[in-house]
């Protein structure tokens, strides 16, 4: 790679990091993201590099909706990104001042930092980069995620009892372990966290220690590496609850999984409570041996499902109210009814909500939404938006024929409707940027310099933002 490329990759990425002020916490964003290395910026994909597979693991499980947004946001819209593993360059390139001291044989989740000592309540381990316990230490519980935070519906209400179950009787033969699946985004770390939160209100003295198995992981094979699986024993046989999170991780890597095998052992034959939680259940956790299987399977097993709407609807309103925002009613419920997959996405759609409104001084109303969350929504129900409606709503705008806006025709007069009708297309279906060069007789780096152009325009130009907010509407059929 080229200098210059080097560069501007760089300052690309610098346009991505400023972009998650206000979006991110900084100190999430100083200890995960920003420690990310831009190797490439190719095919409208950023491709990040990072030392370590927690890193990855991490940022995309917590941030990759917010995170994906705000490339986005920051390089244009089609941006997607990438993040891949690769302790080689994430070290290269590494700032001196960043890279760690002794910088020894790195594997693919080798880390290099020693951890701090246990202490008692949620015990702050160190992830990688930092010495001491960030605000945002993913070893230690994340003080959001409480129970009263907890909203309860049709689809976790199985979960939920039983989270509450085991914080009020910690340990009791026939809830342990406690095992949570679902899909990604549906509570499952939250609901663990809160029983550690509980159990600690209740007992202060009480050892609780979350982990996820990556980071297990992580730590098992630091601790071979340096010798010290003696320390790692005795602080694992030690606690008095383990919250173990995403353990399909451990899948194929039998060394881990016999080692945690005797940790779970040690700790469930003393009565002490496990908590596990996995994007499957136990018997669908094909590359785990089957011992451990039938011994997770062997207390509680209960699932998460995706939200019906009444819980989404239930969940934004908590959400506004914490954040001190007032969203309408009707707001709330034109969310809830367009992302109904993951909780997750489903409060990013509305911090991006309240970000925008503030940012453009709008009201926070369903025009505003439909701005601001544009193709993150999945667009009516049942009622796919085609490339022919757009070029027909912007035709009757612009008194225009569809020969002429697919023609060679130049001018300004039918080159600005073609440039809105491409923006359009892009922003409001999922169809390729080729597909839509097709569309119009172009060839896709067209549509993508005038997508470019008519997003640079929403943001210099009121008339365009207006009538990008009017066509948006006309076509949606709000
Ligand atoms: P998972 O671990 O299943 O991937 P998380 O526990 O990380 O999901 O939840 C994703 C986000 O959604 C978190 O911010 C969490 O607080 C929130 N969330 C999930 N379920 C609920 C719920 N029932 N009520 C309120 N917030 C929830
Ligand atoms: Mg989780």
């Amino acid at each position: 790679m080229s200098v210059e490329q080097t560069t501007a990759i760089e300052s690309q990425w610098k346009k991505v990091l400023e972009k998650t002020d206000g979006i991110i916490h900084e100190e999430v964003v100083k200890q995960w993201i920003s420690p990310m290395i831009p190797v490439s910026l190719e095919n409208n994909e950023l491709v990040l590099a990072v030392d370590v597979v927690t890193r990855k693991h991490y940022v995309e499980s917590r941030y990759g909706v917010l995170f994906g947004d705000i490339v986005q946001q920051a390089l244009g819209t089609g941006y997607t990104f990438k993040i891949i593993v690769d302790p080689a360059i994430a070290d290269a390139k590494k700032e001196p001042s960043a890279q760690t001291e002794a910088p020894a044989e790195k594997t693919e989740t080798a880390e290099a930092e020693a951890e701090t000592a246990p202490t008692q309540g949620s015990l702050p381990l160190a992830p990688e980069g930092t010495s001491a316990a960030a605000p945002d230490d993913p070893t230690s519980l994340n003080p959001k995620y409480t129970f009263d935070a907890f909203v309860m519906g049709r689809s976790n209400q199985f979960s939920y009892s039983m989270a509450k179950a085991v914080a009020d009787a910690p340990g009791l033969p026939a809830h342990n372990p406690l095992f949570i699946y679902g899909g990604v985004g549906l509570g499952k770390t939250h609901l663990m966290h809160a029983v550690g939160h509980k159990i600690l209100a209740d007992h202060p003295d009480k050892r609780v220690l979350y982990i996820a198995s990556a980071d297990f992981t992580n730590e098992f094979i630091r601790s071979i590496r340096e010798k010290r699986m003696d320390a790692f024993r005795e602080k694992y046989y030690n606690i008095d609850m383990l919250l173990i999170d995403d353990i399909q991780f451990f899948a194929g890597q039998e060394q881990t999984q016999t080692e945690f095998f005797q940790t779970f052992n040690k700790l469930r034959d003393s009565g002490r409570q496990i908590i596990m939680t996995s994007d499957r259940q136990p018997q669908d956790m094909k590359d785990l041996e089957d011992r451990l299987i039938s011994r997770f399977a062997g207390g509680t097993v209960v699932d998460i499902q995706p939200p019906e709407f009444e819980t989404r609807v239930a969940i934004l309103q908590k959400k506004a109210q914490t954040e001190q925002v007032d969203i309408p009613e009707d707001v709330v419920t034109y969310i809830a009814s367009r992302v109904d997959s993951n909780i997750r996405e489903l409060e990013g759609a509305l911090t991006r909500l309240i970000k925008y409104a503030s940012m453009m001084r709008m009201p926070i109303d369903e025009t505003t939404c439909v701005a601001a969350l544009g193709n993150y929504l999945h667009g009516e129900k049942g009622r796919r938006i085609t490339m022919e409606m757009i070029e027909r709503i912007v035709c009757t705008h612009f008194k225009v024929t569809s020969e002429d806006i697919r023609s060679t025709k130049r001018s300004n007069d039918i080159a600005y409707p073609r440039q809105i009708a491409m923006f359009l297309c892009h922003e409001l279906t999922e169809v390729s940027w080729p597909t839509i060069g097709g569309f119009f007789n172009r060839d896709h780096s067209t549509v993508i310099h005038a997508h470019k152009k008519i997003q640079n325009l929403t943001e210099s130009d009121g008339a365009t933002k207006a009538l990008i907010e009017s066509l948006t509407i006309q076509i949606k059929g709000i």
